[in-house]
């Protein structure tokens, strides 16, 4: 990545206080987004994605949450140190995030049409004045993100309340709203996951449209390989609260390096294969309110060695991948 990225998660880790003690959700995680880039994130639930996103925009309720230690620096500023006032400018502006269940997080009792207008609306006081929009033009400019989004009758939908919509009309709608303030960067988190799989596809066109449209870099969060192969550029990922390999997505399904990673492509159903029985990963997540000392993945890893003791630093292996294994020697060969 030659220019500096627009979004740099260093060093960063996260813990939950709990009545059984301290659960260590992230340990040492290192992202990068460059601008205009695609990257998804996966792992199996409880691999720490979600919340390293919900980390981006300090969505993690403090307490219980604490930030133990890192950055997490977009255009160059320390998010972790901003104040509530500086994130709730980013949010929305600068920074988008839409979330799995687009029920949950629209109002039933107010037409979607009035809480478009309201997120447009508190917008305004981030905004230059000469921006800024009386909510008779902030109506319009509703009905204008809901046509982006391609929702049919904007006009008429504008009026009718969640309820009246399908799963993915209300997915757009989260969608218009997310991209109503014009962000840099939107965080999609599993957001096709609750939808059938005919509206998936129509939603995740959506957002690769949307992405070469509107110029957005895009985080997606999902357990899904076959939605990162559709949408994404580059693929990190993570398992208990590390991350253990990132690569361009070509690079990863060519070559899944970490043990892990191959754990999950072979878990991935191939329509035609003859074999009825598919590969699962044998184990479970550590316990994070005690995780093992180095490699959290030793217990399920077939290939454990006395060195894996220690946790691998995250080593380039080639162009665009790198691992975090001691299967690979400092040469990048296994
Ligand atoms: Fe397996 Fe060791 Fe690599 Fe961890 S570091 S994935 S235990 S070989």
């Amino acid at each position: 990545m030659s220019e500096s990225p627009l979004l740099s998660i260093q060093d960063f880790s996260l813990e939950f206080n709990t009545f059984d003690g301290v659960y260590q959700a992230i340990a040492d995680v290192n992202i990068d987004l460059a601008k205009g880039e695609s990257l998804g994130i996966v792992g199996e639930t409880g691999c720490g994605k979600s919340v390293t996103a919900k980390s981006i925009l300090k969505l993690v309720p403090s307490p219980p949450g604490r930030v133990r230690a890192g950055r997490i620096l977009f255009n160059g500023e320390d998010l972790v140190q901003a104040s509530e006032e500086r994130m709730r400018a980013i949010r929305g502006l600068d920074i988008a995030m839409i979330f799995q269940d687009p029920m949950t997080f629209l109002n039933p009792v107010f037409t979607v049409g009035n809480q478009l207008v309201d997120v447009i609306m508190a917008h305004q006081r981030f905004l230059p004045q000469r921006e800024s929009r009386s909510r008779r033009e902030a109506r319009d400019y509703a009905i204008e993100m809901l046509r982006k989004v391609h929702l049919p009758n904007p006009e008429t939908q504008f009026h009718n309340y969640p309820h009246q919509l399908s799963g993915g009309m209300r997915q757009r709608v989260l969608i218009a709203m997310a991209l109503s303030g014009r962000p840099q960067i939107l965080i999609a988190d599993e957001p096709t996951t609750a939808l059938d799989v005919t509206i998936q596809a129509q939603i995740l066109d959506l957002i690769g449209e949307l992405m070469k449209d509107l110029g957005l870099s895009v985080i997606l969060i999902t357990h899904d390989l076959g939605v990162v192969a559709l949408l994404c550029n580059r693929v990190v990922v993570m398992y208990s609260g590390q991350v253990v390999e990132d690569a361009s997505v070509k690079a990863l399904f060519d070559n899944p390096a970490h043990p892990y990673t191959q754990g999950l492509l072979a878990a991935v159903p191939h329509p035609g294969r003859s074999s009825g029985v598919l590969s699962g990963i044998p184990g479970q997540l550590p316990n994070l309110l005690d995780p093992p000392k180095g490699c959290r993945f030793q217990a399920r890893c077939s290939k454990a060695m006395a060195a894996c003791g220690e946790m691998a630093p995250l080593k380039r292996i080639g162009k665009d991948q790198s691992v975090a294994c001691w299967l690979y020697g400092e040469d990048g060969h296994a």
